[in-house]
């Protein structure tokens, strides 16, 4: 048992083993881990380096097994944390460092679509003209939102694009699904990011944000349709956001500006797509938390008198925030 020191105390290991035969690379014990997980990989030194070191120390310079390097298959179980051989907080990490590399691109969208209807899209600071693109990102795109030129404030306030990806990646997080599944709500949320942003700055809802938003998370769904979930689904899902989205556009013809928006509809085509995916219950309880969470929010900001009885709140953020809430319910 001397061979294994460096490895774990306590863990059970094969006495006698025998020599690995020539031909074998090296310890060869590392079965592949699982996609989304880093545990193993990083608890995995402590076992291998025993085996290093009995290798490079062979004056044939053969590779010899020694007692543990090949114990590694046995210790795979326990090596995971959490439920499903999953590790939720590196999992999560890993998430929401690959998120935040959209941040400038999302701010781009809020600073370009935050304008009033009728006006042309923002191409510059409204300040000093000063560009803003890709090209540079900072400090104009990044979390400070600020001008390089003149100081002065670029598209949403700053950390606002951030908290909101922030609370992106845990949706994405804790919402269980195939791969599939998951690049739809991902590929929506996306969008709603920006979507939300803008609808609370100027109450509008941009057809260059609500239509890729739409037809890309139904496009997503076919595809998570055609890979294990079937037809049935996707024709609810598709069912389900038609439906949904002429209902809103319907209340816009019957009562003009007292329904919603020809925005909101196009918004609820992806919303209606994501809940019917689940099924038509889903939807229902989106809708509820949907509405709840607007008159609960309405009655606040009425009673603080921040809104009068004749004031328009836009509806887009709640839409996005009860499609999130009855998505966690089903997580
Ligand atoms: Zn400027």
């Amino acid at each position: 048992m001397g061979d294994v020191q460096g490895g774990r105390p306590g863990r059970p290991v094969p006495a006698e083993r025998g020599p690995v035969p020539v031909d074998r690379p090296g310890p060869a014990v590392e079965p592949s881990a699982p996609p989304g997980d880093l545990g193993w990989v990083e608890a995995a030194g402590p076992i291998r380096s025993p085996a290093v070191t009995a290798t490079t120390a062979h004056p044939s310079g053969r590779v010899r097994a020694v007692p543990g390097s090949t114990a590694a298959d046995e210790l795979i179980p326990d090596r995971y944390v959490g439920p499903d051989g999953k590790s939720p907080s590196v999992f999560f990490l890993r998430r929401l460092a690959g998120a935040l590399a959209v941040v400038p691109v999302l701010r781009l969208a809020v600073a370009r679509y935050a304008v009033p209807p009728g006006v042309v899209d923002r191409a510059g600071c409204d300040g000093c003209g000063a560009p803003i693109g890709l090209d540079r990102p900072l400090p104009a795109l990044g979390p400070v939102a600020r001008c390089p030129a003149c100081r002065g404030r670029i598209g949403a306030t700053p950390l606002a694009v951030e908290a909101l990806l922030l609370a992106a990646v845990a949706v994405l997080v804790l919402v269980d699904g195939p791969l599939a599944e998951r690049a739809a709500l991902a590929w929506w949320l996306g969008w709603a990011i920006p979507l939300v942003l803008v609808d609370l700055a100027v109450h509008r809802l941009p057809d260059r944000l609500t239509w890729p938003a739409a037809v890309g998370t139904w496009a997503l769904l076919g595809v998570a349709a055609s890979t294990g979930a079937g037809a049935g689904p996707w024709l609810r899902a598709m069912a389900a956001g038609a439906a949904l989205g002429l209902a809103f556009a319907t209340t816009t013809l019957l009562l003009g500006r007292r329904g919603f928006g020809l925005g909101d509809a196009k918004l609820a085509l992806g919303v209606g797509a994501l809940l019917g995916w689940q099924g038509w219950g889903l939807l229902v309880t989106g809708l509820v938390l949907t509405f709840l969470l607007s008159a609960l929010v309405s009655v606040v900001l009425l009673a603080s008198r921040r809104i009068g009885w004749s004031s328009h709140l836009p509806f887009g953020p709640f839409l996005v925030a009860g499609t999130c809430a009855a998505l966690l319910l089903t997580g």
